[in-house]
């Protein structure tokens, strides 16, 4: 028998527990009809935690997010827990913490757009059906982590803020080969996106780029593009692209363009890989974009679809279950087409559910699906 598939659950705040309880259903499913086993534990992290340990994340929840193949992660955060005076007690802090210690460098932001959600885009039908494109973002290097940085105060009574953009050669290689990886598995195709024409750490990616291109992706194809431009040509033909790699601080811009082109926060996944070990596999984190939206908490309103298309990202990437990962997405656009909106996506003349209700129908499509 192979060895269960481990899965820490951190729900963590306010629609965490409630979009999570959704993927446990899921998983319950796949238990009973696929014969896929998971060994779920679960934690507190954000909010909740500080609530229960004084610090948004202990050292025990860090070590089994360590151990396992793969941790899910709801939202964190909430007026109660929002303490300007100590940066550490924030919820954000232990997700931050996460990151940091799993080593996540690669962050993968799908836009995805639904047929059946095509209207709640604010551009063009025309221009966004059938989008599908993946944005992987350097998560820990760059200008947000660069040396030296700070604030400080000039002879003549100005003051200078300094933030330094930094990248090595292995910082590029291990996230370029993420997305060259990822190509191989969708259209092939890989556009780099920075500003070598003004910066020179833009200068060493597109260099970095190139060469690993060479010497072991030459079978994928591989554009260069100034991010500025990339800016403009995501909304100008978003399609032309399939994989885009790009920094942290860029990264940060473009995926979120890329999301809104989508229409919905309810509806984006994303995943944070890290280094593969000796037998392929990476550490992983798998979350929806969103937050924990404090003001429908608890009210069985949330979208639980970001989240469980975030599982669907965990079943093809930490655990190999592509058919799995496929038939989740799908039962996802059946239920959407079949006209099932939580309130954020509703439309006019669409049937509209809670939280739970969208959840019961997504199991009702996957048991069509598998049957
Ligand atoms: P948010 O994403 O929580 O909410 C923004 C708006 O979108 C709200 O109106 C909310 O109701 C709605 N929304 C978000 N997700 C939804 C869903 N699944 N279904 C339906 N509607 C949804 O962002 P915010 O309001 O800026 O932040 C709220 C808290 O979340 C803050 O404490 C913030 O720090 C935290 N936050 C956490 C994360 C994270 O855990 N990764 C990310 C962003 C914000």
């Amino acid at each position: 028998m192979p060895a269960n598939k481990k899965l820490l659950f951190l729900p963590g705040d306010g629609i965490g527990p409630e979009v999570m309880r959704q993927v446990r259903r899921v998983i319950d499913w796949m238990d009973r009809k696929r014969k896929v086993t998971f060994d779920v534990t679960e934690g507190l992290v954000g909010g909740a935690a500080i609530d229960a340990h004084g610090t948004p994340l202990t050292d025990a929840t860090l070590a089994d997010a360590l151990a396992v193949d793969a941790v899910m992660l709801g939202a964190v955060g909430g007026p109660k827990w929002d303490n300007p005076t100590d940066y550490m007690k924030r919820p954000e802090a232990g997700l931050l913490r996460l990151r940091k210690e799993l080593g996540l460098f690669a962050n993968l932001r799908p836009a995805t757009v639904f047929d059946a959600l095509v209207d709640a885009s604010t551009l063009k039908p025309e221009i966004i059906k059938g989008l599908d494109i993946m944005i992987v973002r350097e998560l820990t290097g760059g200008v947000y982590f660069g040396e030296p940085r700070g604030i400080e105060e000039l002879p003549n009574g100005e003051r200078r803020g300094v933030n330094t953009q930094v990248y090595t050669t292995s910082e590029i290689r291990r996230v370029a080969s993420v997305a060259f990886e990822l190509a191989r598995k969708r259209s092939n195709k890989v556009h780099s996106m920075e500003k070598a024409n003004v910066m020179e750490s833009g200068l060493l990616w597109r260099q970095e780029v190139t060469k690993l291109h060479q010497e072991q992706y030459s079978d994928v194809t591989l554009e260069h593009m100034y991010a500025d431009n990339g800016a403009m040509q995501l909304l100008k033909n978003p399609k032309q692209f399939d994989v885009i790699v790009t920094d942290n601080l860029f990264g940060d811009i473009l995926s979120d363009e890329a999301a809104m082109m989508t229409g919905s926060l309810g509806m984006l996944p994303s995943a944070s890989l890290g280094a593969a070990d000796a037998n392929g596999n990476r550490k992983a984190l798998y979350e929806p974009v969103h937050g924990s939206a404090p003001d429908i908490a608890g009210k069985d309103l949330a979208n639980p679809c970001a989240t469980l298309l975030s599982f669907a990202m965990a079943l093809r990437y930490s655990f190999n279950l592509d058919d799995d990962a496929k038939m989740l997405e799908k039962a996802v656009q059946n239920v959407l087409g079949g006209g099932m909106r939580t309130a954020d996506i509703m439309a006019p003349g669409m049937a509209r559910c809670s939280t739970t209700v969208m959840g019961d129908s997504i199991l009702r499509e996957l048991d069509k699906l598998s049957s």
